[in-house]
């Protein structure tokens, strides 16, 4: 079988620390460089679809989700004015059933902190940021902005959506602000749950914006991701302060529960939603990308993490598969995952327009063609993410060895 395969990955977010557990589980030597000083995750809620609680089940993570997560009832489509239903998809009794895994919501740093978990302390290099990557030889090397460097067999830009490293393989673009702008809170209820918020993923659907509301910590808090349209920039970051103030004056005249919400919120963030289009490849060599490095995707179906926790299951198997014959896996990894993550990244961008709908009668049309499809399949109306959730990266397959002479 050779000599041990070793692999350097590049960020230490959701992708990054997936993929290294998954590879250390499977005795690959792996390194992961975050250049915070701590790793980490923001306050914010994040649902884990069934396609992403296969992967988390598959690493071991099945007791920490249910212990940290909550099981929503439905994802229930309402109207921003009247909270009317648009659609209902019923998720706590049928998942397991559907998809053979529940949909949890989780939050972030609960997610994050599992997954870290998986990565033995001697694998991870804090405050180390990585400033370049080359192919020499037989070899990936990454070089950092301390002037060090790490070599492996292969090298992945785990590194988000500014990744350092898709740039020195594919040239530097900016990504493409989508006109959107997101806020976003947690407000914690730690003895009593609110009768103003439904034990569901509800998606207020508005003239040009959307507002998704949800139980996380195990029902304790509840987050909020508010999204507007807007022509003016917001810094892509997770950061960015805002208020409550700014976050009712947004969405004034939308339902008194929503309002009866954000009255409720104390630190609220804001930032602007980017994307890009989907690649051709990601891989260079010994050098490949992963997650939002690789297909940044407006949040729309709630999959960005869900895709770069897929992408670290199918690329580990994929390098412990086919050992020292890095392009055979690199193949098969972008072979398995390229198309999903591009129809992912389109579909986002797809919902976006119907959830914004500006006229009453647009707004009509979608919502009698909800209740239309929900009478025949509830799970391929409102979102229509049953083809995401079906999906088990778990069953991903490398092809053997002999396909690489016929290719
Ligand atoms: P990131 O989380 O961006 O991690 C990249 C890491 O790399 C960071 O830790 C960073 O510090 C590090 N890094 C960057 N540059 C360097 C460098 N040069 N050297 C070393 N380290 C570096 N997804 C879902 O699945 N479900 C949801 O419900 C959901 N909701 C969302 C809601 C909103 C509003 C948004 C904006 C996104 C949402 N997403 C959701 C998407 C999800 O948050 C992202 O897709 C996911 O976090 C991407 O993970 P990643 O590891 O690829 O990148």
């Amino acid at each position: 079988m050779g000599r041990k395969l070793r692999v350097g990955v590049i960020g230490g977010g959701i992708g990054g620390v997936a993929l290294t557990g998954a590879l250390a589980q499977r005795g690959i030597e792996v390194r992961v460089f975050e250049r915070a000083p701590a790793f980490g995750e923001v306050g914010a809620g994040i649902q884990m679809t069934p396609n992403a609680a296969k992967v988390l089940r598959a690493l071991g993570l099945a007791d920490h989700l249910r212990r940290m997560g909550f099981l929503p009832q439905a994802i229930v489509g309402r109207n921003w004015r009247t909270a009317r239903e648009n659609f209902r998809t019923p998720l706590i009794t049928e998942c397991p059933k559907l998809y053979g895994a529940d949909f949890y919501h989780i939050h972030r740093a609960d997610l994050h902190a599992m997954l870290v978990s998986l990565v033995p302390e001697s694998a991870a290099t804090l405050s180390a940021s990585c400033a370049s990557v080359r192919n020499e030889g037989n070899t990936a090397v990454a070089t950092f902005e301390d002037g060090s460097q790490f070599e492996a067999d292969v090298i992945v830009g785990a590194d988000g959506i500014h990744s350092v490293v898709r740039n020195q393989l594919f040239g530097k673009e900016a990504p493409r602000f989508t006109g959107h702008m997101c806020y976003r809170a947690v407000v914690p209820f730690e003895h009593v749950r609110p009768d103003f918020v439904s034990p569901d993923a509800s998606f207020w659907m508005g003239p040009k914006g959307h507002v998704v509301t949800y139980y996380v910590r195990s029902g304790a808090a509840v987050n909020i991701v508010a999204v507007n349209e807007t022509a003016d920039w917001v810094e892509e970051s997770w950061n960015a302060p805002s208020s409550r103030a700014e976050l009712l004056k947004a969405f004034e005249g939308w339902h008194e529960n929503l309002i009866k919400l954000f009255e409720r919120t104390d630190s609220v963030f804001k930032w602007g939603l980017f994307d890009r289009d989907p690649m051709k490849t990601w891989s260079s060599g010994r050098i490949t990308l992963l997650g939002d490095a690789a297909h940044p995707m407006l949040p729309f179906l709630s999959q960005g993490a869900a895709m770069a926790i897929e992408d670290g299951y199918v690329l580990a198997k994929s390098l412990d598969a086919h050992g020292q014959d890095i392009q055979s896996a690199l193949r098969d990894y972008e072979a398995e995952r390229l198309p999903r993550t591009s129809r992912v990244q389109l579909e986002a961008r797809e919902r976006g327009k119907t959830y914004h709908l500006p006229s009453p009668m647009a707004q009509f049309k979608r919502d009698l063609a909800y209740r239309l499809q929900a009478m025949v399949n509830p799970h391929a109306s409102g979102i229509k993410a049953n083809w995401v959730y079906e999906y088990d990266a778990t069953a991903f397959s490398p092809k053997p060895a002999q396909h690489k002479q016929a290719a």
